[in-house]
């Protein structure tokens, strides 16, 4: 015994507790919204697009955090997630510019499989024909797929209700699809100035889901589920990259958009003229330390 202690002189133990009432009354969830999110949404009004992409296991409170379970006369005011905190802000900065007119456009949809869901389209056909183009002017388009145009805040709640329900369908059929596929909430808006009508600009807010980063077991993966994990582990490796081969600044330097559905979808939500948040979401228990770790290292490999 004695000789064991001498090896290890000091060890050290890691315990992480939830927040206490009063860290709750006092905002501690708020603040990441506050300081991480609020400015992209600030930037959204000077023409930048923006993104926010959560990153994390299955259970790590990725859906909780981006609202993707947000259901409605959901009272509790901490807990409602960034997008509908988003779509509060969006409006309330809407309302103060008055000098300006706006059209938005909303669309709500899932990559699984390498496939294109559409989530606000209830009678689409499971895998419908949903193409990725290139426009030279408007960038990443998505023929196919549903974009409801939205005037108030409820309406684009509603989208938001719609499509958690159909995620959530598809998730109970499908035995927790939910995990293995990135759902992408997207708000395109106009903006024009009331006195010159033929100054109006286009910015783009995506809003991610990440499908979940654990490692695929590997006794598990058979056919289908085999297929299933590479194509995800496609998306968040291709994810990877992309941020990578941004992060090392060389101008002209090649950025893999095109390796996955995912990517290429946000090719112009990432890099250039886009503000991106990476909300890293770990569990607290032990039995995930190291999944937690993989998570710190995507994490810090994208800053
Ligand atoms: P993921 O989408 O990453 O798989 P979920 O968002 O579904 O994870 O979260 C897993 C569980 O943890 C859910 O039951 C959820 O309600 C709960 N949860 C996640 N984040 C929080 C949080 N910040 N506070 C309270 N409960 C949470
Ligand atoms: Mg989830």
């Amino acid at each position: 015994m004695k000789e064991e202690v001498k090896e290890i002189p000091v060890r050290v133990a890691l315990r992480c507790r939830p927040l206490v009432p009063k860290e709750i009354g006092e905002g501690c969830q708020e603040e990441v919204f506050n300081t991480a999110v609020a400015p992209l949404i600030k930037g959204i009004f000077k023409g930048y697009n923006a993104t926010v992409l959560a990153y994390g296991q299955t259970g790590s409170g990725k859906t909780y955090s981006m609202g993707g379970a947000y259901r409605a006369n959901q009272e509790d005011e901490p807990t409602i997630g960034v997008i509908p905190r988003v779509i509060q802000l969006l409006f309330k900065e809407m309302e103060e510019k008055r000098d300006s007119e706006f059209t938005l456009r909303v669309s709500y949809l899932e990559i699984y499989n390498e496939e294109i869901l559409d989530l606000l389209c209830s009678s689409c056909e499971k895998a419908s024909q949903i193409h990725i183009r290139e426009d030279p002017k408007a960038g990443i388009k998505t023929v196919g797929l549903t974009e409801k145009t939205v005037s108030v805040a409820s309406d684009m709640v509603s989208c938001l209700e719609q499509g958690n329900n159909a995620r959530t369908v598809a998730a109970t059929a499908m035995n927790s699809q939910s995990s293995r596929s990135h759902a992408i909430f997207t708000v395109f808006i106009r903006q024009r100035k009331k006195t010159d009508k033929s100054s109006s600009f286009h910015s783009k807010l995506c809003l991610v889901d990440l499908a979940g980063s654990e490692r695929q077991k590997k006794t598990k993966a058979e056919g289908d589920r085999l297929r299933e994990g590479i194509n995800i582990n496609r998306g968040l490796l291709c994810l990877g990259n992309v941020i990578s081969a941004l992060g090392d600044g060389k101008k002209g330097s090649f950025v893999p958009y095109r390796d996955s559905k995912l990517t290429r979808l946000l090719q112009d939500s990432l890099g250039g003229n886009s503000h991106t948040l990476m909300i890293a979401c770990v569990s607290p228990a032990d039995s995930s330390l190291e999944e937690t770790l993989n998570t710190l290292r995507y994490a810090d490999r994208a800053r």
